[in-house]
């Protein structure tokens, strides 16, 4: 492999092996930097071909980080530094990939290990909290679930929002550990309501793809109930269509099963957002779906939207599946989603995600604003029919 490169990037170029399949390369700048993404190409190309051994053939799958000198560094140390940055970059690309550094990238890169750092020790000391966002019934406006979102204080701001963090955790493997934490929080707390004789529904547990594709994943899921002697029911599990991603569909339905012999409920997320194959849909054993906030938004003032939020309800319902609506934040987008029939909304038209022992007093005073709106219709009614 490294005759290859050397091959293609000639003498001028410093070529470091990092690990079998990943490559950091230093080149002279020609000034645009033009001809270094051709080499680099053909680098890909070159390294991904199959290589024959007498052992058999064998295949990389190849990332390479590029640095150009003296443009990105000027001593060795950093330059070294830098191509490492890039070839961090090309490794987050699935597939065969090369990258250059850039000073964006190393922004990017810095923030991240800033962002890994500060993680690691907010799950020690355990900074981490979970908030819950009520499900209601839409006919009567019973709480029918609570979804646990994860909550990391800040000082700056009031929360740092998972959409920074996340991802960092699944990079670094941090997701595990911070996995393991919100499914045993929402577990206690799952536990402590039943024991107080509060009817929650069930409590939904978001899932990385990382953390589901672990061999030991559902065994993780049965300890932490027994821990809690929690009934399996009472949790339901959500991932995302990305679990399909890269993992094979036999896999898939493994550990889906053995999470159905646990008998936890199983949850379809963001469905609509991403690589939705429907092909899949039937075969899976999911008990609901969550329909992405993207089509309710705005549905109940565009007719094409609001044809399409019906047809994904009523290919949920055909498929004998819980239907949650995400994202209610208008009487509007209420309203559509309960003619519906969506056996549950969430949004912030009842409530965003609010502390566990806040969820009582919230859920009673959007009982009352219900009663309240519905009393001035039948007020309007009334009205009109004096009138
Ligand atoms: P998600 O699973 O789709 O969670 C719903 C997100 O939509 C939450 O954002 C929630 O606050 C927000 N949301 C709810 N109702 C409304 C609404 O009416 N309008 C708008 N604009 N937004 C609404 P949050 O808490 O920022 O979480 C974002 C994402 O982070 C989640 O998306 C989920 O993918 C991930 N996440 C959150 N907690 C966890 C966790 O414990 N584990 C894992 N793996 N991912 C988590
Ligand atoms: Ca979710
Ligand atoms: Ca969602």
């Amino acid at each position: 492999a490294y005759a290859r490169l050397a091959s293609i990037f000639g003498p001028s170029a410093q070529i470091a092996r990092i690990s079998a399949d990943d490559f950091c390369i230093l080149l002279p700048f020609d000034g645009k930097g033009l001809v270094a993404e051709d080499y680099a190409l053909k680098a890909i190309d070159l390294l991904s071909a199959p290589f024959q051994l007498e052992e058999g053939e064998i295949r990389l799958e190849p990332s390479i980080g590029i640095a150009l000198l003296p443009r990105d560094a000027s001593d060795v140390e950093t330059a070294h530094r830098v191509a490492g940055l890039a070839l961090r970059a090309a490794k987050d690309r699935n597939g065969a990939q090369y990258d250059f550094f850039s000073p964006p990238l190393n922004e990017r890169v810095q923030m991240e290990m800033l962002t890994e750092t500060l993680l690691r020790t907010a799950l020690k000391t355990r900074q981490l909290t979970l908030h819950y966002q009520p499900q209601v019934c839409p006919a009567n406006g019973q709480l029918v679930g609570l979804e646990a979102l994860i909550r990391w204080p800040s000082e700056k701001r009031q929360f740092i929002p998972p959409s920074e963090f996340i991802p960092v955790a699944e990079k670094t493997g941090l997701i595990l550990e911070l996995g393991q934490f919100v499914l045993d929080e929402a577990c206690k707390q799952a536990a402590h309501w039943r024991r107080e004789g509060f009817e929650f529904g069930q409590v939904s547990v978001n899932v990385s793809p990382i953390q589901f594709r672990r061999g030991n994943f559902a065994n993780i899921v049965r300890q932490t109930l027994s821990a809690y002697d929690l009934p399996a029911h009472l949790v339901c599990l959500e991932v995302t269509e990305n679990v399909f991603l890269d993992t094979g569909e036999q896999l898939i339905l493994d550990i889906l099963s053995e999470l159905q012999t646990i008998g936890v409920q199983m949850s379809l997320d963001d469905f609509g957002s991403g690589y939705s194959s429907l092909s899949y849909l039937h075969r899976l054993p999911f008990q609901e779906l969550k329909i992405d906030r993207a089509f309710l938004s705005g549905a109940d003032q565009h007719p094409q939207k609001a044809r399409l939020f019906k047809g994904i309800v009523g290919l949920g319902r055909s498929l004998g599946l819980r239907i949650i609506a995400e994202g209610a934040e208008t009487a509007g987008e209420y309203a559509l989603a309960a003619a519906h029939n969506c056996d549950g909304l969430q949004g912030f038209f009842c409530t965003p995600a609010i502390p566990a022992d806040e969820v009582a007093s919230r859920l009673a005073a959007f009982h009352r604003s219900l009663d309240e709106a519905a009393g001035n219709c039948l007020g309007e009614g009334e009205r009109k029919l004096r009138a």
